[in-house]
């Protein structure tokens, strides 16, 4: 199966939460929202001032050169002015609303003011200097849509739209555990054979980035039985179950069986490097997701499957990472029959634009190259790359948020 097909695949089996909660918009970052927000007021409410200076009606102001004007009135942002008497100016400021019968707003560095009258050295363009009521958004508008992943620009957006809370799905949560003998936690001492349980840490990260609550089920060793039952735990309490590591063919792995044993499992050896075996499954009550236990092939496959498979569940719509057409900083000689997923970085190229370079080390257990990457380059099955050729890189700076 290619990449392509088992991401669609998993897709079509996401299914959204349909619970959701009313949270205050300063905790809403990082949720999906559950429905679409419509503004409660227009913004700008009224027009208003773009600059500190003085509210003008144009046809008072010479064309050809300088004005004076009576200074009627002072409107500070927060007080609403009078109408703006013929032939007068009114001192304003920015963010204040611009009296009717004003229709334009000549900046201060434009202006001098001297015993209640400005002279205005040059006339602006008309209505320059007014932002129009209702020109970000009228009242009424959609101002945000269902299934949308609320950054900090939505929550701005929101607070601006009148709303203090707003309702997003609820959170998934997600049971993850750790299959193998062999791994142990950092600060415990290593002996021979061991290795230290670097998935759990990553996961739960990329879970977190997510905003899933993490229910960590800790480290099972290889045994079916400990493995059913820890499966059966995690699928009790949340929506996703989460594995690294245990599904491959060997006879130390359990997992695959353990998911047979109490559920559906469908297994995959998707045509990419890194990653290989992926599980997918159907628990009572939760889905399955197991993942390799290399290290970088646990990453690359969470970013790449689980990650939008998680989305989905929470309602989001958006769930492909954008990617870039970069020139390759380097040359790929030795194509494989799998697709390749290599861990870049940009690099500055001669012109000065930016170019993708590769980690040396791109072997499925060295963690250090996906800490040194700032993305994945999509390197096609089949294809030789020359220097400077185009190439797919997907940045974790999407991927990891
Ligand atoms: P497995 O899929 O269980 O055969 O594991 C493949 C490789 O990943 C082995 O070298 C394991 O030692 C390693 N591995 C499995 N789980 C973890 C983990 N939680 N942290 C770090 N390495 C792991
Ligand atoms: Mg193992």
């Amino acid at each position: 199966m290619t990449a392509d097909e088992a991401l669609a695949w998993l897709l079509e089996r996401a299914k959204a939460v349909d619970a959701t909660e009313e949270v205050a918009v300063e905790d809403t970052l990082g949720r999906v929202l559950a429905e679409d927000v419509a503004a409660t007021v227009s913004a700008p409410p009224l027009d208003n001032s773009a600059m500190d200076g003085y509210a003008v009606r144009l046809a008072d102001l010479d064309p050809e050169g300088e004005t004076a004007l009576p200074v009627s009135q002072r409107i500070p942002a927060g007080h609403v002015g009078q109408p703006l008497a013929q032939g007068t100016a009114a001192r304003i400021f920015t963010g204040a609303p611009v009296p009717p019968g004003a229709d334009t707003v000549v900046m201060q560095e434009h202006c001098t003011e001297a015993d209640g009258r400005v002279t205005v050295r040059r006339a602006p363009q008309a209505g320059a200097n007014v932002r129009r009521a209702g020109e970000d958004f009228a009242a009424g508008a959609t101002v945000l849509v269902a299934g949308t992943r609320l950054g900090p620009q939505h929550q701005g957006l929101a607070a601006a739209a009148g709303h203090a809370r707003l309702k997003v799905a609820r959170r998934l949560k997600v049971a993850a555990f750790f299959t193998g003998d062999e791994i142990v936690m950092p600060g415990e001492p290593l002996k021979p054979g061991q290795i230290y349980n670097s998935n759990r840490f990553a996961l739960r990260g990329l879970l977190q980035g997510l905003g899933c609550e993490v229910v960590d089920l800790g480290i099972v060793p290889d045994r079916f039985d400990a493995t059913v039952d820890v499966l059966r735990q995690a699928a009790r309490q949340a929506d996703a179950v989460i594995t690294s590591g245990g599904v491959s063919v060997g006879e130390e792995d359990h997992v695959k069986a353990a998911v047979e044993s109490i559920g559906k499992l469908t297994m995959w050896k998707v045509a990419m490097k890194p990653g290989k075996p992926l599980a997918f499954g159907e628990l009572d009550g939760a889905f399955f997701l197991g993942l390799p236990g290399n290290p970088v092939s646990a990453f690359v496959t969470f970013c790449l499957f689980v990650r939008p498979f998680l989305l989905r569940c929470q309602g989001v719509r958006q769930v492909a990472p954008p990617s870039y057409i970069l020139p390759a900083a380097f040359e790929w000689k030795k194509p494989g029959d799998r697709r390749e997923f290599a861990r870049a970085r940009l690099d500055i190229g001669a012109d000065g634009s930016p170019v993708a370079a590769l980690y040396p080390n791109q072997s499925s257990g060295a963690l250090s190259s996906v800490a040194w990457a700032q993305g994945l380059v999509e390197l096609p099955e089949g294809k030789t790359i020359e220097r400077g050729q185009s190439v797919k890189f997907i940045p974790f700076s999407e991927l990891l948020s």
